[in-house]
C-alpha cells in the first residue's frame, strides 16, 4: 500500500480506519453498524463506513428539503461558481482520489485518474450550463399574447450508484443537478463506500468555504434497503439509479408507483461489428481494450464481436496473439493491462458464464481461469477469455460483468450483422468497424443500431461527457451527462402571457358574458 501511495492518499482525502457514513455536508452522524471495504487488489480491509440509520435518513431528507429552498433561489451562475470551485478541488486532489478509486474498485491507476478527469470535465460543462438553462419562446395563436417555456429546479435528486464508476457517475448527476437548482442525496455502492466519503469530504470543504447551508450535498450509506428508502420517498421527485437491470426493474417500478421521475442507467450487452472493409489494426485495439479494459467491468465493455466470415480466421488469430501479451496483476502497477474483478461473487459469475457457454456448445478460443499465487491473493484476478458462440445462447443474451468476449460469425451484408447485434434485450453501446461509407451510414440510420450509443471506427467504451450518455430497451432509457440531459433534473413550465385588453380563448372558443 505504501509503495503505491495509498496511505498518503487516504490521509489527504480524510479517510480513517472507521468512517461515519451519513452526512448533510460538514455534519456527520454516528451509526451502530458499518460496512467494511475490502480492496480487490490485495484482499485487505481498507477501512469501514457507517450504515445510515432510518432516523438519520429522516434528518438528512429534512435538511435537504430546507436547503433546497435556499439553493433553488440562488442565481444559477452562482450555483455554477460553487461547481467551478469543486472542479478546482478535484484538480488539486486528482492524484489521491484516482488512487483510491483504483485501490477500492480495482481499475487501473490510469483509469482511476481518468475517472476524476471525467468529474472535472462534467463540472466544467455544468459551469457553462449554469448560464444556459434556456427554454423556448413560442408564437401564440392569440393576438397580443406571448408564450415561453421555463425550466425550474425540481427538488431533491436521489442518486443510487454502481461500484464500477464509483465517483464519475455521482458527479455526472450532481454537477448538473446542482446548477439546475436541485440538492442531492447520494447512496454509493456498498462495494465502494470509501470513495463516497472522500467525495463528500471534498464538496463539504467547498460548501463550507462559501458558507452554504447543510443539505445541498448529502451522503447516505448501506445496501439496497437504504436505497429503497429513497425510491419509496415522495419527498424525492427524481431518482437517478445506475446499476444492474435487475435493480433497475425494481427501482423503476417503485418510483413509477408514486409517479416520481427516474433516470435509469442499467446494464448493456454491447457489440462491435467488424466488416470485411474494416481497418484490422484499429479493430484489434478497439476490441481488445473494449473487452479487457477495467477487467470487463464497464457498462460499455465489449461483450460480443460480430465478425464477417471472410476475415474471421485472420482477426481471431490476431486477437488471440494480443491476448497472449496481456499482463494481469495489480492495477496500481502501470505495466499491467488487466486488474481484478470487484469480489469473489463476480469471480463466480465469470466462471459460471464460461461453463454455461461451453455447455451450450461454445468453442473456447482463449481459455479463461482464476489466477492464484503471488500477487493474486485476493482471489479476484481472472484471465480474459474468448469463446465462439451463437448469439441465441441464453448466456450470450445476458450481461456478465467480467472479461469474457463472445465471438459470433456473420455472413452476407452488414444488415445481417446489425440484426444479430440488435437481437438482445439491452441497448447501451454499439460499434462498427468499417471504411465502407454505406455500411457506416446504414449502421447509424434508423434501421441500424438500436442502442443509445453507436460508434464508427471507435470501440464501444470510453464515452465523452459532451454527449448524452445512456441506452435503450432494458438499459433503461435514461440519459446523463452532456447534450440536453440537464432537462431531466428540472421541471418544465409553459407560460402564456396576455399583454392585450381582451381575453381571446384558444382554439377560437367564444365565451361572452
Ligand atoms: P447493482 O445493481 O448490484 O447495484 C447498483 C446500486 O443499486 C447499488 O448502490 C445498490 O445498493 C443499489 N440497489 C440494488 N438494489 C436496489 C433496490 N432494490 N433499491 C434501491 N437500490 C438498490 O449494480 P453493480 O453490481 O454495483 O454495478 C454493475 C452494473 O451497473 C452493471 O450491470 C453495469 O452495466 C451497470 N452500470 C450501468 C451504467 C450505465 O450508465 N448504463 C454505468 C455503470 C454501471
Amino acid at each position: 500500500r505504501k509503495e503505491y501511495g495509498i496511505e498518503d492518499a487516504l490521509k489527504k482525502l480524510g479517510i480513517t480506519k472507521t468512517n461515519k457514513g451519513t452526512s448533510t455536508g460538514s455534519e456527520w452522524m454516528e451509526s451502530a453498524h458499518s460496512i467494511s471495504s475490502f480492496s480487490p487488489v490485495d484482499g485487505t480491509e481498507i477501512a469501514s463506513v457507517g450504515i445510515t440509520e432510518n432516523k438519520d435518513y429522516e434528518k438528512v431528507i429534512e435538511k435537504a428539503q430546507t436547503a433546497f429552498k435556499f439553493w433553488a433561489n440562488l442565481p444559477a451562475p452562482n450555483r455554477g461558481e460553487i461547481v467551478r470551485q469543486f472542479s478546482q478541488k478535484l484538480r488539486e486532489m486528482k492524484d489521491p482520489l484516482g488512487r483510491l478509486v483504483s485501490y477500492e474498485m480495482g481499475k487501473s491507476l490510469q483509469e482511476g485518474w481518468g475517472e476524476v478527469q471525467e468529474m472535472i470535465d462534467i463540472c466544467d460543462f455544468a459551469v457553462g450550463l449554469s448560464r444556459q438553462l434556456h427554454g423556448l419562446t413560442i408564437k401564440s395563436e392569440r393576438p397580443e399574447h406571448h408564450m415561453q417555456e421555463q425550466w425550474h429546479p425540481l427538488g431533491i435528486t436521489g442518486i443510487i450508484s454502481a461500484f464500477n464508476f464509483p465517483v464519475a457517475v455521482w458527479s455526472w448527476n450532481t454537477a448538473l443537478a446542482w446548477v439546475a437548482g436541485d440538492v442531492c442525496v447520494w447512496k454509493p455502492s456498498e462495494k465502494t463506500p470509501l470513495t463516497g466519503v472522500a467525495c463528500q469530504n471534498l464538496i463539504a470543504e467547498v460548501l463550507k468555504e462559501n458558507k452554504m447551508p447543510e443539505g445541498i450535498s448529502c451522503l447516505i450509506n448501506g445496501d439496497y434497503k437504504v436505497g429503497e428508502w429513497m425510491t419509496h420517498d415522495e419527498r424525492i421527485p427524481l431518482i437517478s439509479a445506475t446499476g444492474s437491470i435487475r435493480m433497475g426493474k425494481i427501482v423503476g417500478q417503485a418510483v413509477a408507483a408514486r409517479l416520481g421521475k427516474s433516470i435509469l442507467e442499467l446494464g448493456g450487452n454491447n457489440a462491435m461489428i467488424i466488416t470485411p472493409d474494416a481497418d484490422l489494426k484499429i479493430s484489434l485495439i478497439g476490441s481488445v481494450f473494449g473487452a479487457v479494459g477495467t477487467a470487463g467491468q464497464r457498462c460499455t465493455s465489449t461483450r460480443r464481436l460480430i465478425v464477417h466470415e471472410d476475415i474471421y480466421n485472420d482477426l481471431t488469430e490476431k486477437i488471440k496473439g494480443a491476448y497472449s501479451q496481456l499482463r494481469i496483476g495489480n492495477p496500481l502497477d502501470e505495466k499491467n493491462h488487466v486488474g481484478p474483478l470487484i469480489d469473489k461473487d463476480a469471480v463466480n459469475a465469470y466462471e459460471n458464464a464460461i461453463e454455461k457457454a461451453k455447455s451450450l456448445g461454445g468453442k473456447v478460443i482463449v481459455e479463461g481461469g482464476v489466477l492464484s499465487g503471488e500477487g493474486y491473493e485476493s482471489g479476484c484476478y481472472v484471465k480474459p477469455a474468448i469463446i465462439e458462440v451463437e448469439n441465441s445462447y441464453s448466456i450470450v443474451q445476458e450481461e456478465t460483468f467480467a472479461p469474457i468476449l463472445y465471438v459470433i460469425k456473420y455472413k452476407g451484408g452488414v444488415e445481417n450483422a446489425i440484426a444479430i447485434q440488435n437481437s438482445v434485450k439491452q441497448g447501451l453501446s454499439s460499434a462498427i468497424m468499417t471504411n465502407n461509407v454505406r455500411e457506416a451510414h446504414k449502421f447509424l440510420s434508423g434501421a441500424g443500431s438500436d442502442c443509445g450509443i453507436a460508434n464508427v471506427n471507435i470501440g464501444t467504451s470510453g464515452a465523452e461527457i459532451g454527449g448524452a450518455f445512456g441506452g435503450e430497451k432494458e438499459t433503461g432509457g435514461g440519459r446523463e451527462s452532456g447534450s440536453d440531459a440537464w432537462k431531466a433534473y428540472m421541471r418544465r413550465q409553459t407560460n402564456t402571457l396576455n399583454y392585450g385588453d381582451s381575453l381571446p380563448l384558444a382554439q377560437g372558443i367564444k365565451f361572452d358574458l
